[in-house]
């Protein structure tokens, strides 16, 4: 059982603004009082009793620490310290200042296979080393890949959100259904144990995207998917080698992150491949279009649960639902997929 501090995180931290929010609380800003130093601080609520659904079980906090503790990469987020209340346990955990490399990359008037093959480089590096270490993320996807500093010439990869990742055991059968309908693999919608593979299935595009959750996980365990000629007529043939070769549904058969590395397309082997790589260049139009797409789906998901806690309370200030009534309805959504729902707000309210 790990040791969390039992001190007071304020004695030791200010506390500042709001950088993001998950599903178990917030992450904020702070600036360590004895040397001035900024980090950021996790918070995250901690389940009050065993027959409560709201808020994180200790042990699954446990998980997340130990798991970040022994990550200690460039590549991926680093945590200083752990900080635990009756209510909350608080990470602190390096600051992260640059969002998100998808928005970054949106924002580019263009982009070269080269210079995207630099940022899949420091990913593959940053999961190769966590593979080594037999840890699977299982939560890879474009809100989770982040810039140290998207201002210097060569912006630094950080790999966030460790909260579903697992230790997995050589012999142990590790089965999970979590994770975010557009960028799951295969064999965690069909419930099937789960390797490291699993976050290789990251397509970035995420080519099974359906209409709305039900249709895409469809897409995904029948391989539907559709490479348009439109948005892939820049594209070489290598990088169109490597995603094929990673959107394989056979865990089994897909690449690791070692021999991603290895692959021609991210190591030429010859001058012809490296000049064939540099002169294609990643269709910005389409990838404009998928980001706009995913940030309004992101969006849509926080009016949604924003709605429906609005909805309940009101049903609960009218008196047709008891509290109980309402966390019992809370609770029934966490079983939707984890995109379906909405963090700190559900905790904040019904405090
Ligand atoms: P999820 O519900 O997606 O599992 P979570 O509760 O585990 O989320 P994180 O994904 O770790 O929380 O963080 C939520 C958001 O906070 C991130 O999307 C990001 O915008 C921001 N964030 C997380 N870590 C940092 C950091 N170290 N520095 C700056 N911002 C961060």
């Amino acid at each position: 059982m790990s040791q969390f501090k039992l001190q007071n995180v304020e004695d030791y931290y200010e506390i500042g603004e709001v950088l993001g929010s998950g599903h178990f609380g917030q992450v904020r800003a702070v600036l360590e009082r004895a040397s001035g130093v900024r980090w950021a601080g996790k918070f995250l609520k901690l389940r009050r009793n065993a027959s409560s659904r709201l808020g994180l079980e200790r042990l699954s906090v446990e998980r997340e620490v130990e798991i970040l503790q022994s990550l200690q990469h460039p590549n991926i987020m680093a945590l200083r310290d752990v900080f635990e209340s009756r209510a909350e346990v608080v990470l602190i955990v390096e600051l992260i200042c640059g969002g998100e490399l998808f928005d970054f990359i949106a924002e580019k008037e263009s982009l070269s296979e080269d210079e995207a093959i630099e940022f899949l480089k420091q990913i593959l590096k940053g999961v190769a080393f966590m593979h080594s270490k037999h840890i699977a993320h299982f939560d890879l996807k474009p809100e989770n890949i982040m810039l140290a500093d998207k201002t210097v010439p060569h912006p630094h990869i950080k790999m966030i959100d460790f909260g579903l990742a697992h230790r997995l055991t050589p012999g142990e059968e590790y089965m999970s259904l979590s994770g975010t309908p557009q960028y799951i693999a295969p064999e965690v919608i069909n419930y099937e144990p789960l390797s490291e593979a699993a976050d290789m299935w990251l397509s970035g595009l995420s080519p099974f995207q359906g209409e709305n959750d039900e249709e895409t996980l469809k897409n995904i365990v029948g391989m539907i998917y559709e490479f348009e000629d439109i948005y892939f007529s820049q594209t070489s043939a290598m990088a169109k080698d490597f995603i094929e070769k990673l959107l394989i549904k056979d865990a089994v058969e897909r690449m690791t992150a070692e021999e991603c590395l290895l692959h021609p397309w991210i190591k030429p082997l010859t001058r012809k491949q490296a000049a064939n790589r540099s002169r294609s260049s990643i269709n910005m139009k389409s990838f404009k279009k998928f980001n706009a797409k995913r940030k309004w789906k992101m969006s849509y998901n926080m009016v949604w649960a924003c709605n429906r806690l609005f909805r309940l309370q009101l049903q609960c200030k009218n008196r047709s639902l008891e509290q109980p009534e309402l966390v019992r309805k809370l609770s029934m959504d966490w079983s939707r997929p984890r995109d379906m729902m909405l963090s700190g707000l559900y905790y904040y309210h019904l405090d």
